[in-house]
């Protein structure tokens, strides 16, 4: 089961934005067949819990699909969705040099890449694959699972300390975050994007935040302005 399903012409539903009416028009409405699921492209059932939950059930029992994969299908999904919305072309898997971004745009003259991270990777790692994307003039965000975000956020805690503290704890205390790495976490439950100092943003959020140059890093990463439909 999933909070989200995708029609045949693209669109993605999300159970979540229909309140019980609604809801109850479009299970009577919809056709089979002109749902699928994201996770493996089967017939999507809307369908309501006993707790009166609204999701997505596959049309043949249980899908085979690794929770892994269905959180990076569905991420993707929502992000590259997010960005038609506002008339930006993604490619995914764009190879550039010696880098392959999960999802590639470019907007307003400038070039951005989201990796959607779910295998474990060193910090080291991160901070190299980072460079070779600003080598390329790519602006890149992580976007990672949870478990792999907080592996990574204490190896920057570390890593902090070390370089800027001398492998003395300070007592202003570390924030784990680095300047040179945009880094956040998708909560695989509500797919919102999360990270430290109570970051916590939706997808449609954080992707207008990203085009419109609003994610700062102020000792950790945040947001300038969350109202983004004032235009400031
Ligand atoms: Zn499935």
């Amino acid at each position: 089961m999933s909070d989200f399903a995708v029609t045949i012409d693209g669109e993605i539903l999300d159970s979540n934005l229909y309140d019980d009416d609604s809801w109850h028009d479009f299970k009577k409405n919809y056709g089979i067949g002109n749902i699928k699921m994201i996770c493996c492209d089967a017939n999507a059932i809307p369908k309501t819990s006993i707790k009166f939950k609204r999701f997505f059930s596959h049309q043949n029992g249980e899908c085979a699909t690794a929770p892994e994969t269905i959180w990076h299908k569905t991420a993707k999904k929502l992000i590259i969705n997010q960005l038609s919305k506002k008339g930006i072309m993604a490619v995914e898997e764009k190879i550039g040099f010696k880098w392959i971004a999960d999802i590639y745009f470019e907007f307003n003259g400038k070039k951005y890449a989201i990796e959607i991270q779910r295998s474990p990777q060193t910090l080291e790692t991160y901070l190299e694959r980072q460079k070779r994307y600003n080598n390329s003039n790519v602006e890149t965000i992580w976007l990672l699972k949870h478990p792999r975000y907080k592996t990574v956020t204490k190896a920057i805690g570390y890593y902090i300390l070390k370089k800027e503290y001398d492998n003395k704890f300070p007592s202003c205390g570390i924030m784990p975050s680095l300047k040179s790495l945009p880094i956040f976490y998708i909560d695989e439950l509500d797919f919102q994007i999360k990270g430290v100092g109570k970051f916590d943003y939706s997808i449609p959020n954080f992707i207008s935040a990203v085009v419109e140059n609003k994610i700062i890093f102020d000792r950790w990463w945040k947001l300038v302005n969350t109202n983004s439909t004032n235009g400031l």
